[in-house]
């Protein structure tokens, strides 16, 4: 019998290799199994040992994608023969990463499993706009949300949402493009049509994107700029600042 494993649930940041942490790059070091999330830049995979395992597992946005059964499978049996299996997930493992089912599976297989923490999207896409998800003169907080239903699962109410976003609280939508004009129409309930609103798109990497624009007018704004997954959406009066500036930012002004 091979001596255990273990499997390592690595946070490998929005993007930019810069941006990961040196915990995240040590793990990669000692991983003799990658396996790797599609949202993971391929810059993240210089730090591995020419000896290790790279296994690509994609799931975005409905497209064809290993089923997560498979995946944790994989990494139970792959633990099981002695490897030390480092799992590579955009941004923060568990800020909509699954990280938290994976977690429960590998335990519940006798897998010994740790995590280490990324740099989530949203705080990307924050930092790309040049401001925070809680300046105190704006805002006293920050949600998290997922634009996606689960399978069978109900939909956030963004009327409520768009409610708590007025009481200063900073809204930040992961996997919202698809449903953007379902996310701008409940919201609009509770918040006026000149609420700053912002599309950041691949944050922190050379294809960044970024839109400023108004609850009323992102819709148009993103379809006419082409905007597109992976993005996040940002809402509320901490934007209030990028809105005299411009309406579409120059990246995009650049791009088009
Ligand atoms: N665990 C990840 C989120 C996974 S869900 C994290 O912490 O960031 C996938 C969603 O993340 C995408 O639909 C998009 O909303 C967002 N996302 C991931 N990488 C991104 C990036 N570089 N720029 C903007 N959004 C990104």
């Amino acid at each position: 019998m091979n001596a255990p494993g273990r499997v390592t649930l690595v946070g490998a940041g929005p993007g930019d290799p810069e941006l990961l942490t040196v915990k995240a790059v040590r793990a990669i070091r000692a991983a003799t199994v990658l396996v790797v999330d599609d949202l993971v830049s391929n810059g993240v995979l210089r730090y591995a040992r020419r000896s290790t395992r790279v296994v690509h597992v994609g799931k975005r946005g409905g497209c064809a994608s290993t089923p997560q059964a498979f995946i944790e499978r994989l990494m139970i049996a792959e633990a099981q023969r002695g490897e030390h299996v480092v799992r590579l997930k955009g941004g923060d493992p568990f800020v909509f990463g699954r990280g938290g089912e994976e977690l429960e599976h590998l335990r519940a297989a006798g897998v010994e499993v740790a995590v280490v923490n990324g740099i989530t999207s949203g705080l990307a896409a924050a930092n790309a706009l040049g401001v925070p998800w809680t300046h105190r003169d704006h805002a006293r907080g920050v949600m998290l949300v997922t634009g996606h239903a689960r399978d069978g699962g109900t939909a956030p109410h963004w009327p409520t949402l768009g409610a708590a976003c007025a009481q200063g609280l900073t809204l930040v939508v992961y996997m919202g493009v698809a449903q953007l004009g379902t996310i701008v129409a409940g919201l609009s309930d509770a918040l006026g049509a000149d609420t700053p609103a912002a599309l950041v798109q691949s944050a922190s990497t050379a294809d960044e994107r970024r839109l400023v624009s108004t609850l009323a007018g992102l819709v148009d704004a993103a379809q006419a700029a082409g905007i597109g997954s992976p993005a996040v959406l940002i809402v509320g009066n901490v934007l209030t600042p990028l809105q005299a500036s411009a309406s579409v930012d120059d990246s995009l002004r650049a791009a088009g």
